[in-house]
C-alpha cells in the first residue's frame, strides 16, 4: 500500500513540476511519519525515502532509536512541529533541517545548543502567510526584522521558508498563500545561506497532503506528506 501511494504523490509532484518549468528531481519529498507505524515509515524508505519529517521530539527519537543502521544512514531527519526551547537540545542532536523557527528567541537557544556539539544548524523560517490565529510562525510584515537577528547567531544556518497552511476543502484557496511565500522568499533570499550549490533555489517548505499539487506549482521545494502515504 506505501509503495503504490508513494509512487502516485511522487507522479503528482513530477506533473505538477513541470506545470511550472521545474525538475521533478528540485523538490524533495519529505515523508511525514508521525502517524505511520515504524513498519510503514520502513517500508517508505525501502521505497526509496530519503527524507523522514516529524513533529514531535519524543517520537522521533523513538522512530530514530527503532531503525536499524543501514536504514538511518539514508535518512535526513526534518522537524515540522512547533518546538519548545527546552528540547531544542534534543533536536538539534536528531534533526537535519529544523523547518519552524519563528522567533530570535527559539533561534538562539537552538544556536547555543548546536554548539555545544559543534554543529551548524540548518533551519527554515516558519512564516504564518494565512494569518491564522491559532498558527505558529512570523507574521510577512516581521520577516526580515526576524531575519536580522537570526543571521548573526554562529551556529545557524538558514535555508528558507516554511509555512503551514490551514485545512481546506479546495486546495486552490491557498494558491495565494503559496505565491506570497515564494515571493517573500525572493524578497528576503539575501539572508539565506550562500553559495547554493548547483543553482539551487532557496528551500521553500509549503505544501501537505491536501494541496501539494498547487504548492509545487507556486513554488514549494519540498513538501510535507504523511496521510496521502500512510492513509
Ligand atoms: C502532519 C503535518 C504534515 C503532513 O500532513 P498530511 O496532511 O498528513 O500530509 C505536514 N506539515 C506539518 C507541519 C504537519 O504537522
Amino acid at each position: 500500500m506505501v509503495k503504490e501511494k508513494l509512487a502516485i504523490v511522487k507522479h503528482n509532484i513530477a506533473q505538477a513540476a513541470k506545470k511550472s518549468g521545474r525538475r521533478p528531481e528540485d523538490i524533495t519529498l519529505v515523508c511525514v511519519t508521525k502517524e505511520a507505524t515504524i513498519e510503514q515509515a520502513r517500508q517508505a524508505i525501502a521505497c526509496g525515502i530519503t527524507d523522514i519529517g516529524e513533529n514531535r521530539v519524543q517520537d522521533a527519537l523513538e522512530k530514530y532509536n527503532r531503525l536499524v543502521r543501514s536504514e538511518l544512514q539514508t535518512i535526513k531527519w526534518h522537524f515540522i512541529g512547533h518546538l519548545q526551547t527546552n528540547k531544542a537540545r534534543k533536536a538539534v542532536e536528531i534533526f537535519d533541517l529544523i523547518h519552524s523557527v519563528d522567533s530570535f528567541h527559539l533561534a538562539d537557544a537552538i544556536s547555543k545548543d548546536a554548539a555545544k556539539i559543534n554543529k551548524a544548524q540548518d533551519i527554515l523560517i516558519q512564516v504564518n502567510v494565512s494569518g491564522e490565529q491559532s498558527k505558529f510562525g512570523v507574521s510577512p510584515e516581521r520577516t526580515i526584522a526576524l531575519l536580522k537577528q537570526i543571521i548573526s547567531l554562529s551556529h545557524i544556518r538558514v535555508l528558507g521558508l516554511m509555512t503551514i497552511t490551514p485545512l481546506v476543502d479546495n486546495p486552490e484557496k491557498l494558491r495565494p498563500y503559496f505565491r506570497k511565500l515564494k515571493q517573500l522568499s525572493e524578497e528576503v533570499k539575501i539572508f539565506f545561506l550562500e553559495p547554493r550549490t548547483e543553482n539551487r533555489e532557496p528551500a521553500l517548505s509549503m505544501g501537505m497532503s491536501q494541496d501539494y499539487q498547487v504548492a509545487v506549482e507556486e513554488g514549494a521545494t519540498m513538501v510535507r506528506i504523511g496521510s496521502a502515504i500512510f492513509k
